[in-house]
């Protein structure tokens, strides 16, 4: 899977040069000669990583990354500085100006292919989400405002250090930024990385009771780690180990000497992303719960329940279905108006929900009319779990608006031991409802076996 780079810089000579040793690995490249042409680039078309000189005359390389990560079209895509020096103070204004990595002239090979190999994978698991979340972020009014929300809470980094005297210095290092947990257990830590709430992974690449790398691998192949940041701290001087945990898929790395702001910059960035992903993550469920979910009674609905009822009568075992109509729902509606009718069943779904079991499934199919799904239920269980949310309903008086209204529910049961259709099953059960109803209402009433 190819990625498209966009590289900027003032020099052509530059341009061409880096543009020829992306082209070589068969990445899609396009140029800008200047700040400014960069930004007109980003917003015509796509791009899934920017390679930006810092230098360069009208607007330079920090300029034009505060304004990329400033943009909700932009935001998103990371933003590789080239400096000239390799100066401390460079790289903290960059990584300030929300940077996701640099490099340094002149520009290695090695360093290069790992970067945008390592950035450009991040960059479509982020595509991947913002695809699917696209509905969830109009509903919550875009991506500031997910952003917004999640600033507020507070970030918690797990790091694994091999010398305790490193972990305290980290721990000054960090104060402030986030909330600590170091392990110096490499079990530990794989055990705690999987757990929640857990936004970056710190990792010592100077670690000689385990094998640092391995773990790296490990972190991305595991399903709960897999996504999550990884930083890892490099021992003075060993870029190639360096390179190696990017290429296994850490995402950035802290040289040592570790320099107090350039450590606190570099998981700022690495916290920004993961806060990204995760509120695109959280928007994602949020559309998939909206779509399954009854607004009024905040009980499931009939797709859901339509996809649990194949799933159950297309595996092994007995269940049982039991559809439940309000009786004479009409007449509330008619005698006390539409909005005490949906106060009723707001209140049914509340006993409803009270009356069933952990493991049974209770959805609104439509209008007045409920669903259950027993997984497991024989008839008997069945019949016992229908008369308790009839009893629940028809015990004590509906109070809607001052009025106190006696409300009745009458119950079709249908018991499914396999090799049957989910209409098959629910025809039997509708016959049931209707023989309930035919026989006074308020009643459960069986199918016929099937
Ligand atoms: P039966 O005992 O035979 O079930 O009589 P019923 O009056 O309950 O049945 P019928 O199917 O004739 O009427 C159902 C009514 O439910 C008609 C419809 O306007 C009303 N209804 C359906 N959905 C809603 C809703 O979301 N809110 C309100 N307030 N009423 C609804
Ligand atoms: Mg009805
Ligand atoms: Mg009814």
């Amino acid at each position: 899977m190819t990625a498209r780079i966009l590289v900027v810089d003032d020099i052509e000579v530059n341009l061409r040069l880096l543009s020829a040793r992306l082209a070589a690995e068969y990445y899609d490249v396009v140029t800008a000669i200047s700040g400014e042409a960069a930004l007109e680039v980003l917003a015509q078309q796509p791009v899934d990583l920017v390679l930006l000189d810092v230098m360069m005359p009208g607007l330079d390389g920090f300029e034009v990354c505060r304004r990329i990560k400033a943009a909700p079209g932009s935001m998103h895509v990371p933003v590789v500085l080239i400096t000239a020096l390799d100066q401390p103070e460079d790289r903290l204004a960059g990584l300030e100006a929300g940077a996701d990595d640099f490099l340094t002239k002149p520009v290695g090979d090695l360093a290069l292919l790992a970067r945008v190999r390592s950035l450009a994978r991040l960059k479509r698991v982020t595509d991947e989400l913002r695809l699917r979340a696209e509905t969830a972020m109009q509903l919550v009014g875009g991506e500031m405002e997910l952003l917004r929300q999640l600033a507020t809470e507070r970030s918690h980094t797990l790091a694994l250090i091999e010398a305790a005297e490193d972990g305290r210095l980290i721990e000054r290092r960090l104060r402030g930024e986030t909330e600590l947990t170091i392990l110096f257990q490499a079990a530990d830590f794989l055990d705690r990385a999987a757990g929640d709430g857990i936004d970056v992974l710190v990792v010592d690449l100077a670690a000689t009771t385990h094998d640092p790398l391995r773990l790296i691998s490990q972190l991305r192949s595991g399903q709960a780690t897999r996504l999550k940041p990884i930083l890892a701290l490099a021992e003075a001087g060993d870029e190639t180990k360096a390179a190696r945990a990017l290429e296994l898929g850490a995402n950035d790395y802290v040289p040592r000497p570790i320099d107090r702001n350039e450590l606190a910059a570099r998981l700022r960035t690495q916290l920004r992303r993961s806060r990204y992903d995760e509120g695109l993550r959280r928007s994602l469920q949020q559309t998939i719960e909206l779509a399954v979910t009854d607004p009024l009674t905040g009980l499931h609905n009939r797709r859901f329940l339509d996809i649990h009822l194949d799933r159950a009568a297309n595996a092994e075992g007995t269940f049982s279905v039991a559809l439940l109509d309000i009786d004479h729902f009409k007449r509330i509606n008619d005698g006390f108006g539409h909005d005490a009718g949906d106060r009723v069943l707001i209140e049914f779904a509340r006993r409803l929900r009270g009356a069933i079991r952990a493991s049974d499934l209770a959805c609104r199919y439509g209008g007045e009319e409920f669903a259950v799904l027993m997984a497991g239920a024989d008839a008997e269980t069945a019949f016992g779990v229908a008369e308790r949310i009839r009893n629940a309903v028809s015990e004590a008086l509906f109070s809607i608006g001052g009025e106190a209204l006696a409300v009745t529910v009458s119950a079709g049961l249908a018991l499914s031991r396999g090799g049957e259709t989910r209409s098959a099953i629910l025809k039997r059960a509708d016959a049931a409802l209707y023989e309930a109803k035919r026989a006074g209402r308020n009643r459960v009433a069986s199918a016929e076996a099937a």
